[in-house]
């Protein structure tokens, strides 16, 4: 069976990005928060946009400050008071200084500023105590910057840091990517909306709020097509729509080998290419992953029905593929934490085994608490106050309280 790597692999390598060209939306600034930048930015303007003041001081010529000290300071006259946001007068002449503010231009001729702290004022004289660093707390024109040069990337997701350097170079529409369209559905005779009065047998799809949480948390736009019974006539019609409408389609249940599992047959009347059936994962083993070679380039993602592997199988592998398709150029894979396990965590060893819980800090160091009550894929109650999986690789029974864990920060929460 294929491993949970080989498997992440052949989906990403499956995933077409959107296309710079056809895929992209402007937005306002204000909006843009987690979206991904379509082109590089550059910008006009020099960053600091002139020689500023880091510091609130006096602005001097370092040839007159060079040997001041407590006992013989040089004692210079202020020619001028320079607040930030004001175009200084004068040009600093020997034996000068400026009183100046953080931030404050730079007054031509001075090339250094004094703290306030090292200085002592009597009227407009300044006496300079100590002998500063030549051009200290200067900050110099285009030192963090250099207009025209490359700003910010394309491909980036734009955080709060980035939406800052935008805003600064007064950025104020940017061409990023649309968000990806990622259709659901469910499959399943037993299932009833959270509506419907439940009969004996039936049960409520979980699956489509979760997936379409899941999707909205991913920066992707959940299209939400229902639940389908089981019946090909009806699957064939709702996958046929799914994968005209969206760049990703998930569908949960019936991609196991029971009497009423059609979703694979489905695929394969639509002439899908079906790339994956089963990973040696748990839980999450029956999985499906298919494209439509002759049709669009949709990439199918089968999901298992049980609410847990759902969950799982979503952020080990449509996570990864929803990220590479929104435009963002790196970071696709999950991030791993290596952590201290609090519980004993239990294996099989045939699959590799994703374990529900919980991270906590402890003195600064994280630990790994499993989530108590059952971990059956069929439970999805104890999956909820959880944010990491601890993961056994195949082979691994056992991880002792205290041994080391690799878990998956569930980072969305
Ligand atoms: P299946 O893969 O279709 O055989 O489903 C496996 C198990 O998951 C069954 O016990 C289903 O009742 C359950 N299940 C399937 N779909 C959903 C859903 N949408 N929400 C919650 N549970 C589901
Ligand atoms: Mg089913």
């Amino acid at each position: 069976m294929l491993s949970v790597s080989d498997a992440q692999a052949i989906i990403l390598n499956l995933v077409q990005p959107l296309d710079l060209q056809r895929d992209r939306e402007v937005v306002n600034l204000l909006t843009a928060d987690s979206r991904i930048l379509a082109t590089p930015v550059t910008s006009p303007l020099d960053f600091p946009h002139w020689d500023n003041s880091a510091m609130d001081g006096y602005a001097v010529r370092y040839e007159d400050v060079q040997h001041s000290s407590t006992e013989q300071p040089a004692i210079l006259e202020i020619v001028e008071e320079i607040p930030a946001g004001y175009q200084p007068k004068s040009t600093i002449q020997p034996g000068q200084a400026a009183r100046i503010f953080t931030g404050a231009v730079i007054p031509a001729g001075a090339d250094t500023v004094v703290m306030q702290e090292k200085t002592h004022r009597e009227e407009n004289r300044v006496f300079i105590l100590d002998v500063p660093k030549p051009q200290g707390f200067v900050r110099r024109k285009a030192s963090f910057y250099q207009a025209g040069t490359q700003l910010l990337p394309a491909g980036i997701k734009l955080n709060a840091s980035e939406i800052a350097v935008l805003a600064a170079a007064q950025c104020r529409q940017l061409s990023v990517y649309r968000r990806p369209r990622v259709a659901i559905f469910s499959t399943g005779d037993e299932l009833v909306t959270v509506d419907q009065p439940l009969q004996p047998g039936q049960i409520v799809d979980s699956n489509q709020y979760a997936l379409a949480a899941l999707v909205r948390q991913s920066g992707a736009e959940p299209l939400i097509l229902g639940i389908v019974k089981d019946d090909p006539v009806a699957l064939e019609k709702v996958i046929a729509h799914a994968i005209a409408i969206a760049d990703i389609v998930l569908s949960s249940g019936g991609v196991s080998v029971g009497d009423y599992d059609y979703v694979d047959k489905i695929l394969e009347s639509l002439q899908a290419k079906i790339h994956i059936q089963a990973v040696q994962i748990s839980p999450g083993k029956p999985l499906t992953v298919a494209t439509f070679p002759t049709q669009n380039s949709a990439l199918y993602f089968g999901l298992p029905g049980n609410p847990a592997a759902v969950l799982v199988t979503f952020w080990r592998f449509v996570l990864p593929a929803i990220k590479k398709l929104s435009g963002i150029t790196e970071g696709w894979e999950p991030l791993f934490l290596k952590v201290r396990s609090h519980d004993e965590l239990r294996s099989d060893g045939k699959r590799e085994t994703y374990l529900w819980g919980k991270l906590h800090l402890i003195d600064g160091v994280y630990e790994f608490h499993k989530a108590g009550g059952s971990h059956s894929s069929g439970n999805l109650i104890n999956l909820a106050q959880t944010n990491a999986l601890a993961v056994l690789p195949v082979g691994k029974t056992l991880i002792s309280p205290q041994e080391q864990v690799q878990v998956l920060q569930l980072s969305n929460r």
